[in-house]
């Protein structure tokens, strides 16, 4: 294999020649990858199912349908995006136009997480091309049967001065982001977000931060218990809980605890998550299987407990009884098991929650707009949905990305172009006024002028 400098560098040529800046040229990109991936489906469920046994069913409808997605508005909209955008002109600058110039980064560097192997490298891919960018897209090497599988379309579709894929480790990324790119975009955890932007400082590389968190969801007195635990339980355990945005805890008002725990119970019973079950996902491997089963505290589980180590399978557990204070309240759960903090005044645990870092999501069940106002207003987080968990992120027009620990920057549609585009901002001035206020000598009579037409 080249160098990682060879390949950036060969990159880096190929985007200066601006072969990949032309409208065509990128939407007969996105047709290609469209293609490529309608091609591999198959290829593609079977990889991820060696890895964690994600079924057909969540590999197409939480991976492969939000990157068809993507690449469809992309098609639809990359023209009117790439378009130069006219702004109004201040009185100071008369007689000019004034507009925005998007132009592509360059070189960028899509780094992805293991949990939605495709969806997280090959959304971040399709934003990039839609910009006009060259990338070298490094995809987690923890599902290593997925992690081929993209090498292999990709390096099957396009040429490597265009997209490219380097598989590997630890090492591997931190080799690479020796490198000098134009763009990082990474998705992973916190603390890895933390070297990524001390690694893009060297350089002063843009970064998008797609990072994780806890997130809450609230579930208030007055909601539709039976949609709360029906829409929650599948938000919790879709991919067994390894999702970002999963509901990480549940602050329920203590007037209906028993309810709301009994109407998740038969919500997972209905849903048929059982250890045995082939729609069930595993969890990704024993190092996290151990974590989570360390997590699960006998004396409060409300439901489940049980796991399976050889299958690395946990039961969809639910822990009532539990506490701000509590282990599993002190990192991302990242895995099958609810815990469940009551509350008795919805103001008081909004306080609370405000004292832990930003999470990526918060969502809140409720049937009054007073509560919808105040934890909307009280709280900073990267996006959310009220009475839904999860589903926030199938809008394209809800840019998707976090605050704070839970991260910097968005993607999806009109957001995901903008993350790798930089909008040059021009002043295109007419040559056939001039006033001479502007320009010294600089007079007490001029100070009077400027003030009266600029205070
Ligand atoms: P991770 O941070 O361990 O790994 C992410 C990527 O970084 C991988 O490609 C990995 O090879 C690389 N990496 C790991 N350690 C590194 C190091 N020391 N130096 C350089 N590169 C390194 O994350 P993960 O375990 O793959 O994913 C789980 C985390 O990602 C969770 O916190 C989850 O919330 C978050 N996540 C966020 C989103 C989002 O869209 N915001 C989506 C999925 C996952």
């Amino acid at each position: 294999m080249a160098s990682f400098a060879s390949i950036i560098d060969n990159q880096r040529k190929f985007f200066l020649s601006n072969a990949t800046k032309s409208i065509d040229f990128r939407i007969q990109q996105l047709q290609k990858l469209k293609m490529a991936l309608q091609q591999h489906e198959e290829e593609m469920s079977r990889a991820i199912y060696l890895d964690f046994k994600k079924s057909d069913y969540e590999t197409y409808t939480t991976e492969l349908a939000l990157v068809y997605g993507d690449i469809k508005e992309a098609i639809k909209k990359v023209k009117k995006w790439s378009k130069i955008k006219k702004v109004r002109t201040n009185s100071a600058n008369f007689p000019a136009k004034s507009y925005l110039v998007p132009e592509p980064l360059g070189v960028a560097l899509i780094i992805g997480a293991w949990n939605y192997p495709y969806q997280l490298t090959f959304a971040p891919l399709v934003a990039a091309i839609t910009a006009g960018c060259t990338a070298v897209v490094k995809p987690s090497e923890i599902p290593e049967n997925t992690s081929k599988t993209i090498a292999s379309i990709i390096q099957k579709t396009f040429a490597s001065d265009y997209i490219t894929v380097i598989e590997g480790d630890v090492a591997v990324t931190t080799n690479l982001l020796e490198e000098r790119f134009d763009k990082i975009f990474f998705t992973g955890s916190t603390s890895v977000g933390k070297i990524v932007y001390q690694a893009a400082a060297k350089y002063l590389t843009p970064v998008t931060l797609e990072l994780g968190g806890k997130s809450p969801a609230f579930v208030t007195e007055s909601c539709n218990i039976a949609m709360a635990a029906k829409r929650l339980t599948w938000a919790k355990y879709l991919n067994a809980g390894q999702t970002c945005i999963a509901p990480d805890y549940v602050l329920v008002h203590q007037s209906i605890e028993q309810q709301f725990i009994e109407a998740i119970k038969n919500e997972i019973n209905q849903a048929k998550y059982t250890i045995n079950n082939k729609n069930y996902v595993q969890i990704i491997n024993k190092h996290h299987f151990q974590r989570l089963i360390r997590l699960i505290d006998s004396s409060k589980i409300a439901h489940g407990g049980n796991f399976d180590e050889n299958e690395r399978v946990i039961e969809p557990t639910i822990l009532s009884n539990v506490n701000f204070s509590d282990a599993i309240m002190q990192e991302e759960i990242f895995g099958p098991i609810l815990p469940i903090i009551t509350y008795t005044n919805l103001k008081e645990v909004v306080d609370q929650v405000k004292k832990m870092e930003k999470p990526l999501s918060c969502y809140l069940f409720t049937a009054h707009n007073k509560d919808k106002q105040h934890v909307l207003s009280e709280l900073s987080f990267g996006g959310g949905a009220i009475n839904d968990a999860v589903m926030h992120i199938s809008n394209s027009n809800i840019p998707f990305g976090g605050v704070g620990n839970s991260g910097m920057g968005s993607y999806h549609g009109k957001a995901g172009f903008d993350a790798f585009t930089h909008y040059k901002g021009i002043l295109d001035k007419a040559t056939w006024l001039e006033f001479k206020m502007k320009y010294s000598p600089y007079t007490d009579k001029k100070l009077r002028m400027i003030k009266k037409m600029l205070g």
